[in-house]
């Protein structure tokens, strides 16, 4: 294949990196408006987070019905998903049919990680390259890099020394790793930690669980799905359709229309049962209201988690390391299928790395404060620098060579997170301050936020002299100052995660996900309908 497209080739109208979710629908609206787009992929298929992460046991915590595109009625009809909760080699077989039923692969460089992107603007061109050494020049610019995409891989001391084999869960081989009789070790305990751990759990020797923070875990109600299944479901696709998209959160379900304040306790807990029953994320997004942002309208319900938690586990003394004590839903609450079962076991161990943190990794193992453990395998469950790690690894340089990461190593702000003032033309999805960075069914959010780009896109195409578009200084801070009132008056705001960029040493501390996937949408929707306000045309 010819890797060296070269900087005196015709400038192309558009550059897509990433070929996920965002990337595939991306590439399709573009060419479908006429345009000469070229996509970037540094793997060498697409599916993006589908692609990457092959761990054992990873799967969506999203209905299927959900987790698809909706534009085209042809696609809608010829997929049918096997499980509600669909595993990652299913969905990442759905985003490949995807991507050969609108003949996308073509479009797509695979194995060309984008380095560079720099703004010219005595051209009004992005130059772009690649660590392949592929060099093209666009007019507009997407990043669809995914929410999270850049693994977090903390600098544990002596990690070099280790003999055995050590590696973080995004990076898992496509050939799996044989687990038989070794002794693992897993750190981390978020979504990605639990699906792991409750996986491998009866295939290994022995299981060392390193746990800093414990995790809520819901159990999963997960059904293979019969043929009277698909065809009920697909009855409603175009209603759920409609509905994820003025959703909280990009699912198909709302909060309690009950104020907290109207309900007995005894009610409460019917309603918590029933979310329960579900075995979704419907116990946070279908919840009350008032749990997100009351101390103690959360302590109840947590108090409530708490208590489901504690019937799952027999070990003396494994619950009161494994149940939180802080708020349910503060952090994100995976969905689980035998996560804590996992822990009854004679050969799964929990690690209290917050009461004898880890010191250093040695030629053995691992050594905490207090005792040594030989491993075979250490696997990092310990996640990602999401919304700004994957475009901070790419050297962007907007107007006057301004670095998009010297800016946000000091602030994390964007204009509804679909553009940065002093980037022109370059446009983001899944990026900080809207709902696809966190609290959103990650493809309701990225079709929605593709669907506006590329309709800007048009606009601009149309009406623009120079075909440039830029968001105002003023339109962003106004959006940043309304998102810290959104976001700032929940107790998510108050909780250390990756939800607020605490899992990060450095990183600039801020709600990274706009609240209210509806509410976005309508936003988004009126800028549009004037013209694009607050985003110069020239
Ligand atoms: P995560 O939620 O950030 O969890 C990382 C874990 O690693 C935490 O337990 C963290 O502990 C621990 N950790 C990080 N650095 C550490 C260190 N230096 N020493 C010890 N422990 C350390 O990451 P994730 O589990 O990969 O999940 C990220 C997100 O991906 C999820 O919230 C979810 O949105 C998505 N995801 C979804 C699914 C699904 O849909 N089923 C599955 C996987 C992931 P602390 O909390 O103490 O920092």
């Amino acid at each position: 294949m010819n890797t060296s497209v070269s900087a005196s080739q015709t400038p192309l109208d558009a550059v897509v990196i990433g070929a996920g979710f965002a990337g595939l629908y991306a590439l399709h609206r573009l060419r479908e408006m006429g345009l000469n787009v070229q996509g970037f992929e540094a793997g060498s298929g697409v599916a993006g987070t589908w692609y990457w992460n092959r761990y054992p046991g990873a799967r969506t915590d999203s209905a299927s019905e959900v987790y698809q595109y909706w534009f085209s009625d042809a696609l809608l009809k010829d997929w049918n998903w096997s499980e509600r909760f669909p595993a990652q080699a299913e969905t990442e077989r759905y985003l490949n049919f995807v991507a050969d039923r609108l003949d996308l692969r073509p479009m797509i460089r695979f194995n060309n990680r984008v380095t560079h992107a720099h703004w010219d603007a005595a051209a009004n061109l992005w130059d772009v390259r690649t660590d392949q050494g592929a060099s093209v020049r666009c007019r507009y610019l997407l990043s669809c890099l995914g929410p999270l995409s850049e693994p977090k891989v903390p600098p544990f001391e002596g990690h070099e020394n280790f003999k055995g084999r050590f590696l973080h869960t995004s990076r898992w081989p496509k050939e799996g790793i044989d687990l038989s009789g070794k002794r693992v070790g897993v750190i981390g305990t978020g979504a990605t930690g639990v699906q792991v751990i409750q996986t491998i759990a009866s295939q290994v020797g022995e299981l060392f669980v390193f746990q800093r923070t414990p995790t809520y875990a819901i159990a999963m109600r997960n059904t293979k799905l019969t043929d009277e299944d698909r065809a009920a479901l697909r009855s409603r696709y175009t209603a759920l359709g409609e509905w994820v998209k003025h959703s909280l959160a990009g699912f198909a379900f709302d909060m309690q229309r009950k104020a907290w304040a109207d309900t007995t306790k005894a009610e409460r807990r019917a309603i918590f049962e029933d979310l329960y029953a579900d075995g979704s994320l419907v116990m946070w997004g279908g919840n009350f209201a008032e749990v997100l942002v009351d101390p103690v309208a959360n302590e109840e319900l947590s108090e409530f988690m708490r208590e489901k938690m504690r019937a799952r586990l027999t070990k003396p003394g494994v619950a009161d390391k494994l149940i939180p004590t802080y708020g349910f839903g503060t952090r994100r609450p995976p969905l689980d299928c035998g996560y804590l079962e996992a822990f009854n076991r004679d050969n799964v161990h929990l690690i209290d790395i917050k009461a004898a943190p880890i010191e250093r990794f040695t030629e053995a193992g691992i050594r905490t404060a207090d005792a040594e453990y030989p491993l075979d395998i250490i696997v990092l469950a310990t996640g990602f620098d999401a919304a700004t790690g994957a475009i901070n690894a790419i050297d962007i340089r907007g107007r006057d060579g301004v670095s998009l990461k010297s800016l946000w190593d000091r602030d994390i702000t964007t204009a509804m997170g679909l553009q940065k003032h002093g980037f022109p033309n370059f446009f983001t999805s899944a990026a900080p301050l809207a709902p696809a960075a966190a609290f959103c069914n990650v493809p309701t959010c990225l079709q929605q936020q593709v669907e506006w780009i590329t309709d800007c896109v048009a606009h601009v195409e149309q009406n623009g002299k120079e075909k440039v578009i830029e968001a105002t200084q003023a339109f962003e801070d106004n959006w940043v100052k309304h998102h810290d009132q959104v976001t700032g008056a929940t107790l998510i705001a108050k909780a250390d995660s990756w939800w607020t960029g605490a899992n990060i040493a450095g990183k600039p501390r801020r709600v990274l996900s706009y609240l209210h996937v509806g509410n976005y949408r309508k936003a988004c929707d009126e800028v549009a309908a004037k013209a694009y306000e607050g985003f110069e045309i020239r």
